[in-house]
């Protein structure tokens, strides 16, 4: 049976929701994204406002914007993640130093971290990898310090929480949310930025518009007449359309039924694998952990090369990804900071040994079986001794 990396199954709901703005004639920002960035900020809790974006990368932009980042400034991103966190600090001419991650959690290594800050470091950005809340108790102590504003990427982190208190409450510059296509929740495109504070998010709502203000012209000129507007910078264009917003207030009603299955595939993966000698995904006990991704790491000393695990799941039909190959190693990265994989071993060692198998809400019982099948298989026949 063939069994896809992710498969998206759209309700009806959903399909009303879409059709209902589109039936109404305004399709831009407008009143289901005021309602999605309320029903998110209630979703995050702790007094958190919620700006509403076309994808995380620009809320990333915005977030790093809205602190003051620009050229000379240097911001500390984990080597193992998406090329998205370090690209947004490279759009504002500031660099990004990239720092080791931790082997077992695969987030940003905090005493690694440390070792990384200059006078020029303005900002760490971690991420909650996989949906594995990253050590945030020792990177607000090094922010608080050294005077650091934290803007996490947390694409992958809806729902986590971090120390018992939901990722994006916990007093950062912002947390910056993802609705990609294959993300927990979904717009199609589209990302959310969370803060507490008024200034960042006044910026980012103003930035992410043109740097149009209406505020500051009614305040000029005391002449509400719709059309007036001022502009104070040179904003960008990374507003949420409503018919992506309708999308995503819908998927967020069923956010913890879906949650609640991605953990209960990661449980089964777990029994299934817990004699084998792999290395299974770290739990983040009592802590939530979204489960955006399971992966798998097969270590040299287990005697199944990745490429076998890639061979089976071909032969079955079965599809994989792999989260990621570190920046070091892709050649922009690479060649701009002169890096090599000795500077980075554990993120090194992940990008030789992990595969992320299959894991999303609609997944059936029969699919986890056959991934389970395929990946047991193949320990039984390597220990056995015969061919793969
Ligand atoms: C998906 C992802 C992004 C980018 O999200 P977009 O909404 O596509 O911009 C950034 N960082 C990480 C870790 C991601 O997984």
């Amino acid at each position: 049976m063939a069994v896809p990396y992710f498969r998206l199954e759209i309700t009806e709901a959903e399909r009303a929701a879409v059709n209902r703005v589109l039936s109404s004639g305004w399709l831009t920002t407008g009143a289901e994204c005021l309602a999605f960035e309320k029903e998110f900020a209630d979703a995050i809790g702790g007094g958190v406002e919620a700006i509403a974006v076309n994808s995380n990368t620009s809320g990333m932009h915005l977030a790093l914007e809205a602190i003051g980042l620009g050229p000379g400034d240097e911001v500390i991103v984990p080597a193992l993640t998406f090329t998205a966190t370090a690209e947004v600090v490279r759009y504002l001419g500031a660099e990004p130093r990239l720092v080791d991650v931790d082997p077992v959690t695969l987030c940003i290594d905090p005493a690694l971290a440390a070792k990384a800050i200059t006078p020029k470091t303005k900002a760490i950005m971690p991420v909650h990898f996989a949906g594995h809340a990253a050590d945030m108790d020792a990177i607000s102590a090094l922010a608080q310090d050294h005077g650091l504003a934290i803007v996490e990427d947390a694409a992958h982190s809806f729902p986590s929480t971090c120390g018992g208190r939901n990722i994006g409450t916990l007093g950062s510059a912002a947390a910056v949310f993802s609705f990609y296509a294959n993300k927990t929740i979904t717009t199609g495109e589209g990302g959310m930025i969370v803060t507490r504070d008024p200034a960042i998010a006044k910026r980012c709502r103003v930035m992410r518009l043109h740097g149009i203000d209406r505020d500051a012209f009614q305040r000029f000129s005391g002449n509400s007449a719709q059309w007036r507007y001022d502009v104070i910078a040179p904003g960008f264009k990374y507003n949420l359309p409503d018919m992506a917003a309708a999308l995503g207030r819908e998927q967020l009603k069923t956010a913890e039924i879906n949650r609640a299955r991605r953990e209960a595939v990661a449980e089964r993966y777990a029994r299934a694998f817990q004699n084998l000698p792999v290395v299974l995904p770290a739990l983040p006990t009592p802590d939530i952990h979204s489960w955006h991704l399971y992966i798998l790491t097969l270590p040299p000393a287990c005697g199944v090369a990745r490429e076998s695990l890639e061979q089976a799941f071909n032969a079955r039909k079965i599809g994989y990804s792999m989260h990621y190959t570190p920046l070091h190693r892709l050649t922009y990265w690479r060649a701009r900071f002169a890096l090599r994989d000795e500077d980075f071993p554990m993120a090194s060692a992940h990008g030789d040994t992990a595969l992320s198998l299959p894991i999303f809400a609609a997944m059936r019982d029969e699919e986890v079986n056959e991934v389970i099948g395929a990946v047991t298989a193949l320990f039984k026949v390597n220990a056995d001794g015969r061919q793969a």
